[in-house]
């Protein structure tokens, strides 16, 4: 297994704000990460990747094996090698990953040098083939760009290129096509999953979206107020949705079927995290709720293979 994440619970001071996460990604699987906005999805990445402690945040148990090793217990110096060259990370912005006064090439060559330590035409021929490889059409005049002459496509086919410099294992994208238009968005996502089967990684694929899991991700983690609520294979949990929340998620995927004005919802909003209804947090939004959802939280039952869910009503799997 390339990751395990085993029981993660993370903190903020006193703050529980992701409880038991438990997720693993194979070579050459993508699995998608879903939920709502304050679902616990990229906080649960940014432990991962080690970065809790820049946003005041800690491991408080569990594990997380990457190649078998153990990141929790490995130091700063170590984690720090290990990110941007074992894992690669593509941010929803582009421009958060991008220096707006140095070409682009430049900004790739200078990911390959650090990580690769290649010679300075070395890198510049690196950095064109994984323009390439990103499918940049003429990358030798796309090098000498700025990243403010280049469209929102083609500057997040640059980070791209800048998380594959080093020849990751793992990637993790976080919501890669949310400030793209519709037709970007499938291009990009298109390169991503070419990408990942075509070099056997792994990928950590965020999102809120329903739609882009199914085009994209072999298996789905949802995630609902900081606790994995669902995980599945993809053909089976839009088969058979097994937790309420994943059934309302998929019921709100626009389709072309669908009459002007007929949108889907979930009605209510995620409860704050610091005042989690007792019992099942999705109770207050759930219309299969019963008594025992507003007094226990539902233990997450553990299926065949990686499947399993949280919800009182699901006995068995
Ligand atoms: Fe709904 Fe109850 Fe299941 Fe929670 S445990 S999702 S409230 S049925």
């Amino acid at each position: 297994m390339l990751l395990s994440v085993e029981k993660l619970q993370i903190a903020f001071g006193q703050f529980t704000a992701v409880r038991d996460a438990t997720l693993s990604v194979r070579k050459g699987q993508i699995l998608g990460l879903v939920g709502e906005s304050g679902s616990g999805k990229s906080i649960t990445a940014t432990a991962i990747v080690g970065l809790l402690g820049y946003v005041g945040g800690h491991i408080a148990s569990g594990r997380v094996l990457f190649n078998d090793k153990d990141l929790t217990s490995m130091s700063e110096e170590r984690l720090r090698r290990l990110r941007g060259k074992r894992i690669g990370l593509i941010t929803q912005n582009p421009m958060t990953s991008l220096d707006p006064l140095i070409t682009v090439g430049k900004q790739i060559d200078q990911a390959t040098r650090l990580h690769l330590g290649l010679s300075r035409r070395a890198a510049v021929e690196r950095s064109l083939a994984l323009m390439k490889d990103v499918r940049i059409p003429d990358p030798v005049k796309v090098y000498g760009l700025y990243p403010h002459q280049l469209s929102g496509g083609m500057k997040q086919r640059i980070v791209i290129a800048m998380a594959l410099a080093a020849e990751p294992d793992l990637l993790i994208a976080d919501e890669p096509t949310t400030a793209l238009d519709a037709t970007v968005q499938a291009q990009i996502m298109r390169i991503l999953v070419e990408l990942v089967k075509e070099r056997g990684l792994g990928m950590i694929l965020i999102t809120h979206d329903m739609g882009v899991v199914a085009q994209t991700c072999d298996e789905v983690a949802v995630m609902y107020c900081g606790r994995i609520v669902e995980r599945s294979p993809v053909h089976a949990v839009f088969a058979t949705p097994r937790h309420p929340y994943t059934e309302a998620l998929i019921r709100c995927i626009p389709r072309s079927t669908m009459q002007t004005g007929t949108l889907v919802g979930i009605p209510g909003q995620v409860p704050s995290p610091v005042a989690l209804p007792k019992g099942c947090s999705f109770h207050p939004r759930c219309g299969k709720s019963q008594s025992i959802c507003h007094e226990r939280v539902p233990e997450f039952r553990q299926g065949q293979g990686h499947a399993g869910v949280a919800c009182h009503l699901v006995e068995s799997l």
